[in-house]
């Protein structure tokens, strides 16, 4: 927090608009949209809500408004981002449709397009594609849109981790025919909650606003002509969220700088850091993560909640370095558990390069093993997820304490 948080929210109080109409949530509306390139910002309560509603926009715009109790994307397949945070594509779900998950790729640890082109192959008729960027990094986004394009496909693209982040010069969360943004507590801005849905379309725009304000039709009562949500940002949370807005670009260079310390700090082991284009794309380092050689792990097992590992001279894991790290009263955590593998959604489908993986069995995860060909994992997001690990990452560490982390971390591999 930075100070201007509190006087925005003051000024709220002492004015008495408290609810979900105020210069606040109208700045923060202004200011978001002018800041990531789009025609429009709707405030709304959480990035969450931002994805839902967009779905339901694709949905309607693709597929009419469809029946009442079976939502806009009723048994339509929707290709999604595997290795995300679950709120990506349970919005999906909310609205009746069917997530098909696309594996991810080294590069950028996002969607592959050579796995997005297969899952084409396989279901050519689907018109929907539901995107994130992972850690702050862009994903492959001129490939993505090739794809999208050459089957006249819609995307949805989850910047909610990705705010300021730009490809190419352009910021993340414009690229996608809806972009959808975070607020909420951890993200590069904190507005406590809060999100924001971002398009270059009026009526979209109008369609979301009114949709978020439980669906209200312009007349002297409560009018109803289509379903509505309480989905709407509260100008309390957008005197936050506005007082934060100045804060981004410093956040984003204490991020880096992050970034870079424990690159330097970690290089001569045999570990990388979170990789990027960087010949493209400027990320914004909202988290920091790790990547061990498969050659440096030790032996290390996972079930449905628990966690072993075997230490071993000159190897380690995710496990024993988030043990680590926690042993010093920090907190890191394990890269976003890929969506093919929860228990929720394990029989989904989940396409790979090679074609459709289907989802993996329990057996997979305990053994720890990932299927090969040619020696190469054929699930990358498993793998990712086997050998890597977010580090704390947060803007006031000081370097110090990140010096701290990073003895512990070498400490692992002796
Ligand atoms: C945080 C997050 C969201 C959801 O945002 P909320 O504001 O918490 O609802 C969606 N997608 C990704 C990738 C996220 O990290």
């Amino acid at each position: 927090m930075h100070g201007e948080e509190l006087q925005y929210m003051q000024e709220a109080y002492d004015t008495n608009w408290m609810s979900t109409i105020g210069v606040n949530i109208n700045e923060v509306e202004t200011q978001i949209a002018e800041k990531v390139g789009t025609d429009h910002a709707v405030a709304l309560a959480t990035g969450t809500a931002s994805i839902h509603l967009s779905v339901k926009l694709a949905g309607e715009y693709l597929y009419g408004r469809g029946e009442m109790g079976k939502g806009a994307l009723a048994g339509k397949r929707v290709f999604c981002s595997d290795m995300t945070f679950d709120a990506t594509v349970n919005p999906i779900v909310y609205e009746g449709g069917i997530p098909v998950f696309i594996d991810t790729e080294y590069d950028t640890w996002n969607m592959d397009p050579a796995a997005l082109e297969k899952a084409f192959e396989l279901y050519p008729d689907v018109k929907l594609i539901d995107l994130a960027h992972l850690y702050g990094t862009p994903g492959k986004i001129d490939e993505i849109r090739a794809i999208a394009k050459k089957h006249d496909a819609k995307i949805i693209e989850d910047a909610a981790e990705s705010l300021g982040s730009t490809y190419k010069g352009q910021q993340t969360g414009s690229f996608g025919d809806y972009g959808c943004i975070s607020f909420n507590g951890n993200k590069i801005i904190c507005g406590s909650a809060g999100g924001a849905f971002l398009t270059n379309s009026l009526e979209d725009s109008k369609k979301v606003r009114k949709w978020s304000t439980q669906a209200r039709e312009n007349a002297s009562w409560y009018q109803h002509e289509e379903l509505g949500y309480n989905y709407r940002m509260s100008n309390i949370i957008a005197g936050v969220v506005r007082g934060q807005i100045p804060y981004l670009e410093e956040h984003i260079a204490q991020k880096k700088a992050i970034y870079e310390r424990y690159k330097a700090g970690l290089g001569d082991l045999p570990v990388k850091m979170n990789p990027y284009d960087e010949k493209n794309s400027v990320p914004n380092h909202w988290l920091s993560c790790l990547l061990i050689e498969p050659e440096a792990m030790c032996r290390q097992v996972r079930g449905e909640k628990d966690a072993l590992y075997i230490p071993e001279h000159g190897k380690s894991c995710p496990t024993e370095i988030l043990e680590a790290i926690r042993s010093i009263n920090s907190e890191g955590r394990p890269i976003w558990k890929p969506m093919h593998m929860q228990p929720i959604y394990r029989m989904h489908d989940f396409v790979t390069r090679e074609g459709n993986g289907r989802a993996r069995t329990n057996a997979y995860i305990i053994e720890g093993s990932v299927s090969k060909k040619d020696g190469l994992p054929v699930d990358i997001g498993m793998d990712i997820f086997n050998r890597g690990l977010c580090l704390p990452s947060d803007n006031k560490m000081t370097a110090e304490q990140q010096d701290r982390i990073i003895e512990v971390i070498r400490a692992c591999f002796e």
